[in-house]
């Protein structure tokens, strides 16, 4: 019996939402955010606009967008970015899921996922480490997160590593990353305004303060290179001095140091991604995610698919009636 479950509102998780939010490119925006823009239509606290770069004003922008448009979503055309991020051993951009039954049980289930040392990525060889990962077990094995990374980090050091010929990893390697799927309870029933300016306006000052001079401020929208190998680093910032020697002088690395600019680049990455994260919170309970209810052909456009507890359930629940 085929049910017809794309009539039937959804929802989705923060979790979900989150993802959704920075999957998607609005087309037809590629267009350089003014101030202006900014003010009018993200947030109108101008100090926050210098802080962010032109790609993350448009993800905060397509973040807000999403929510405020729920409803008619459909008359926008949106970009899919690639799905695969190939950071995870087990997210491999497989579709998200939307839910019918806001008490399905599968909404608080959290899971694990496992990052792919950066040699891995650097040498291309995902799909080798991930097969490895898997033949090995190590999901199944329960293991408690330090015994498992152990257990990992030595095969990998007697194993993969060996084989493949890349530098092994040390103990304290970060492997597991514990997700939560956040349920139906992700807006709070009450949001302190007053708390939320005070910890926008703490963070600017933490990141003016930071930023001393004109040179420190630019190289903040480059904060995303802070895991970077020197080699990188060194080359990023020959290209920066090339393109821009009024800001960035030839002998800036040497004499501020490249250890220096990594914790300078991995603080400012910290600020923006926590000014990010309370934005974020800021237009979910303005637009209220939690009462959301949308259209599961706009979701299926956007690539989610049904839950499968909540498919099954429906066409249970749709059989009961109609016998
Ligand atoms: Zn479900």
């Amino acid at each position: 019996m085929q049910v017809k479950y794309y009539l039937v509102v959804a929802f989705v998780t923060e979790f979900t939402f989150n993802k959704l939010a920075s999957d998607f490119e609005l087309e037809d925006f590629y267009i350089h955010i003014s101030k202006q823009f900014f003010i009018e239509n993200i947030y109108p606290e101008p100090k926050l606009y210098s802080i962010f770069s032109q790609i993350n004003l448009r993800k905060l922008y397509v973040y807000k967008f999403i929510l405020e448009n729920h409803d008619n979503l459909k008359i926008y055309k949106f970009i899919e970015k690639e799905k695969d991020s190939k950071l995870y051993v087990f997210a491999r951009g497989g579709k998200q899921k939307y839910h019918i039954f806001r008490d399905c049980k599968t909404l608080n289930n959290d899971f694990k996922d496992y990052h792919i040392p950066r040699e891995v990525k650097e040498n291309e060889l995902i799909n080798e480490f991930r097969a490895w990962f898997e033949y090995h077990n190590f999901k199944e094995k329960k293991l408690p997160d330090r015994e498992l990374t152990a257990l990992v980090v030595f095969r990998y050091n007697t194993s993969f590593s060996v084989k493949h010929k890349l530098p092994k990893l040390n103990e304290g390697y970060e492997l597991i990353e514990n997700k939560q799927n956040t349920g139906q309870q992700h807006v709070e029933d009450k949001f302190d305004f007053e708390k939320f300016k005070a910890q926008i306006e703490e963070l600017i000052t933490l990141r003016y303060n930071m930023c001393t001079s004109s040179t420190l401020k630019y190289l903040g929208f480059y904060d995303y290179c802070f895991k970077k190998k020197d080699k990188e680093i060194i080359e990023k910032m020959k290209s920066i001095n090339e393109a821009h020697p009024e800001v960035i002088g030839e002998n800036f690395l040497d004499n501020y140091g490249i250890e220096r600019l990594k914790n300078f680049w991995s603080q400012h990455f910290q600020i923006k991604s926590e000014l990010f994260k309370l934005l974020a919170k800021y237009y979910r309970w303005t637009f209220n995610l939690d009462q959301i209810e949308f259209d599961t052909l706009t979701l299926e456009s956007f690539n989610l698919e049904c839950c499968k507890v909540c498919k099954d359930r429906l066409v249970s629940e749709n059989s009961n009636q109609f016998f």
